[in-house]
């Protein structure tokens, strides 16, 4: 296997067309050494196109694909230095676990592998079931498996595409928090395709949005989810309300905006959008944002927070939370979650009540968009 100083990747101008069809845009995009990276996006969107272009598997019909120093593009996949991990475990039924592990190494002729085959055993939790045969195994032990058998050939760089998608919910959860424990004790770069945003989310130091062949944004979760760039990314990660508004003033470093009788600000530095006074721009607000009061106590809300006004339309009772949809002048069906309420306390559909939030969890999309 051809080594490189490091694993950083850089993929430049990358694109790649089936026909007439672009499945792949032009892309750029850099993914730092040593970093946990998400492709996220709905199926057909090209993650699975782009992991295999980096991995070999697909060639590119223009641009280049660096790993560390190495521009690799014309690389056969068994001359670069990564691995590749499936959903569909792709182990050998008749091996045992240990002897699945030592495959790579195995084939590459090497005949001491004990020692490093007992370090991947301990590093994926699965010491005590080295004799044992994959069909003797859960889905998420043989998924360790996998992932052993692919770290044991000392990659720069481990691509997983979709590997827990054949996983239960609960089994998911642990994989992710398991995946995520491994990537940080090995430290090599991992790029992970997933159409699920919670598990990139969970598990990534950054994340590229993809739509149709491109990239929408690029971030960490947190930016992501709390500075979406477009109403995809806004919509994609998680519940956003999008109140349509009309520029009043952006003349501060908070813009104020009119949304039928309601007045609200949001920070410009969060807004991606034209801010011309008379433009038009959406302001989103997540569900968790936002409190509520009945419209009689109004009151009590602190100077400075958005407000508007809404009716209770359905309340769903939900374990950690309450969710509300509340019909508003502004924005229809009003989503909003309120933590740790009391079943009593429960506001009734049909209540007056008043949403009202810190307008520095705004942010502001251009209203031309889809
Ligand atoms: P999924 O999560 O469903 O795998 P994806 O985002 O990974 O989706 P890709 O597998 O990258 O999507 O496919 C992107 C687009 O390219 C899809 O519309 C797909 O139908 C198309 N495509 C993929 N491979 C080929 C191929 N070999 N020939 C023609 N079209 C292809």
């Amino acid at each position: 296997m051809t080594d490189t100083t490091r694993g950083d990747v850089r993929l430049s101008g990358i694109s790649k067309k089936y026909g007439s069809f672009q499945a792949v845009h032009p892309l750029d995009l850099t993914i730092p050494e040593g970093s946990f990276f998400a492709l996220l996006g709905a199926s057909g969107c090209g993650k699975t196109t782009t992991l295999r272009m980096i991995a070999g598997l697909e060639d590119p019909t223009t641009g280049t694909v660096r790993l560390g120093d190495q521009d690799v593009t014309a690389l056969p996949p068994y001359k670069r230095p990564v691995n590749t991990v499936f959903q569909s475990y792709a182990l050998f039924p008749h091996l045992d676990i240990t002897e699945n592990i030592a495959f790579g190494l195995r084939r590459r002729g090497i005949k001491s592998v004990k020692k490093q085959v007992d370090d991947m055993l301990e590093l994926v939790q699965l010491g005590d079931h080295a004799r044992k045969k994959p069909h003797q195994l859960s889905g998420g032990q043989q998924q360790r498996v996998a992932v052993a058998r692919a770290l044991i050939n000392h990659p720069k760089v481990l691509l997983l595409d979709e590997p827990l998608g054949a996983l239960d919910l609960k089994l998911r959860r642990q994989m992710q928090l398991e995946l995520k424990r491994i990537q940080t004790e090995v430290g090599i770069t991992f790029v992970h395709v997933t159409h699920d945003q919670e598990e990139a989310m969970t598990m990534a130091d950054q994340v590229a949005v993809m739509n149709a062949g491109r990239v929408e944004q690029l971030g960490s979760p947190a930016e992501l989810y709390e500075n979406p760039q477009t109403t995809f990314v806004a919509n994609f990660l998680g519940t956003s309300n999008l109140i349509t508004a009309e520029v009043a003033d952006s003349s501060g470093d908070s813009l104020v905006v009119k949304a039928g009788d309601a007045k609200l600000s949001l920070p410009a530095a969060r807004t991606s959008a034209e801010t011309r006074t008379g433009g038009k721009v959406l302001l989103g607000i997540r569900p968790e944002k936002i409190s509520l009061v009945h419209a009689d106590e109004a009151g009590t809300i602190a100077a400075g927070r958005n407000r508007i006004t809404g009716r209770i339309a359905q309340s769903s009772f939900i374990g950690v939370s309450t969710q509300y949809v509340i019909d508003t002048p502004v924005c229809d069906a009003f989503e909003v979650y309120v933590q740790n309420i009391e079943r009593d306390g429960r506001l009734t559909p049909g209540t007056e009540v008043v949403l009202h939030w810190n307008p520095e969890h705004s942010f502001g999309l251009d209203a031309a968009q889809d």
